[in-house]
């Protein structure tokens, strides 16, 4: 079957008698039990839920693995996967990542001893010297988020593997329905479902899909002990959400391109990473990975004045962290989603003042551009007094982290 019709064609409620054609909210926190010292296939929603099953069995089928998991957040996934490591172990990632992954790596597993170190992974052999023998997880995004970044999957699995290391890839900016890090040699493929999966900015979701039972074993234990899991009603949002993934980002990602080559010789703006873009340093890598570029770029406009009077002047792109959703948004990474890179970390990393991220919706094309444009040319006109540089700290995605851990 191809992409399109496996969205939508899956049993959505196995063994039920009334054969819904829509999965039902099993809204329930424990079943009852036939017997004292025998289980039936549910007994805690914790430990596992029809409605979450519908969804996991689907989403392991739609990224070619054979186990999925739901999660309450993308980060409660990325966290279910670092309770692999123990004490000593390190990860490697690729230096492009979102926020709250190097969050997470550098200010709360440091706690628990385990190491995180960060590198270029384009550039492998500088990469392959940053492995030690702790090195236990290789952990990276592609496109990378935010600077667009295409990494070599079949190469970085490889390395990973030489290594008795697992390779862990953060699908979110994709999806499946434009790559399959599986299939690419990647040991666990993860999402932020909250982005393209969910695709209306109605739910907040994790996933992870894994094809090897030891490991998958190992995930559900994890899963089950720190009770991590989607519920069921949101289970069900990021099941009717994944039905119309094609169609909605065949045309997310047609404005993108269309908006990308608009930006590249517009007056006011630097530099435009997009991996869609012929002379993009990643457009051949992606070529031979993905099935497109996707619905996410960024650019430069030459000063954090010029950026956030952009992003203050669109109307359609309304200003807000995360992407994927059927709405266009924009942002601007240094303060907002990536604000919460520890400054250790961000002098390591490549991250311009004035990058603006734009997420592209299911707009009218023309609209999406006379948006734009008008933003550009007004933040174009000379602002008197520019305004401070403000820090806009928005709990939980972007806090600036002046509270930590003590
Ligand atoms: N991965 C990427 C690439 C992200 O952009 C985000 C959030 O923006 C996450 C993971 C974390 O996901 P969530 O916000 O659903 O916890």
């Amino acid at each position: 079957m191809k992409f399109a019709s496996r969205l939508v064609s899956f049993d959505p409620a196995p063994g039920d008698r009334f054969r819904p054609i829509s999965t039902p909210i099993y809204q329930t926190a424990t079943f009852e039990q036939e017997n004292a010292d025998s289980f039936g296939d549910y007994d805690y929603s914790r430990s596992g839920n029809p409605t979450r099953t519908v969804l996991e069995t689907h989403l392991a089928g739609l990224e070619n693995g054979t186990r999925g998991f739901a999660f309450a957040s993308g980060m409660a996934a990325i966290s279910t996967v670092t309770k692999l490591l123990r004490s000593g172990d390190e990860i490697l990632a690729d230096n492009d990542l979102y926020g709250g992954t190097c969050r997470l790596f550098s200010k709360v597993l440091d706690r628990a001893g385990i190491t995180a170190r960060y590198a270029d992974a384009r550039n492998l052999e500088h990469f392959r010297k940053q492995i030690t023998p702790n090195t236990r997880l290789i952990y990276a995004e592609t496109p990378t988020n935010p600077l667009l970044r295409i990494v070599d999957l079949r190469k970085l699995a490889e390395l990973a593997h030489e290594h008795g290391a697992l390779l862990c890839v953060d699908n979110s900016t994709m999806s499946p329905y434009l790559q399959n890090p599986l299939d690419l040699g990647a040991d666990i493929v993860l999402h932020s479902a909250t982005k393209f999966l969910g695709g209306h900015h109605d739910v907040t979701a994790g996933v992870i899909v894994v094809k090897d039972a030891e490991l998958a074993d190992k995930i559900y234990f994890v899963q089950n002990a720190e009770g991590n899991s989607l519920a069921p009603f949101d289970c069900y949002l990021l099941l009717r959400g994944i039905k119309t993934l094609k169609l909605r980002l065949d045309c997310q990602q047609r404005n993108a391109s269309t908006i990308a080559q608009f930006l590249l010789g517009r007056k006011g703006i630097s530099q435009v990473y997009y991996p869609g873009l012929v002379n993009d340093r990643g457009y051949e890598l992606q070529r031979s990975q993905a099935r497109g570029a996707g619905a996410v770029l960024s650019f430069t406009t030459g000063s954090f004045e010029m950026s956030k009077a952009i992003a203050e002047q669109a109307r359609l792109f309304r200003i807000t962290v995360s992407f994927g959703s059927v709405n266009s948004s924009i942002s601007l990474p240094g303060t907002m989603s990536h604000a919460s890179v520890p400054p250790e970390v961000l002098a390591q990393r490549d991250l311009p003042e004035d990058l603006v991220r734009i997420s592209v919706g299911i707009e009218d094309e023309e609209d999406l551009i006379d948006d734009l444009d008008r933003a550009i040319q007004e933040a174009l006109v000379p602002i008197p007094d520019a305004a401070p540089k403000t820090r806009i700290s928005v709990f939980g995605n972007s806090a600036t982290d002046e509270s930590q851990l003590e």
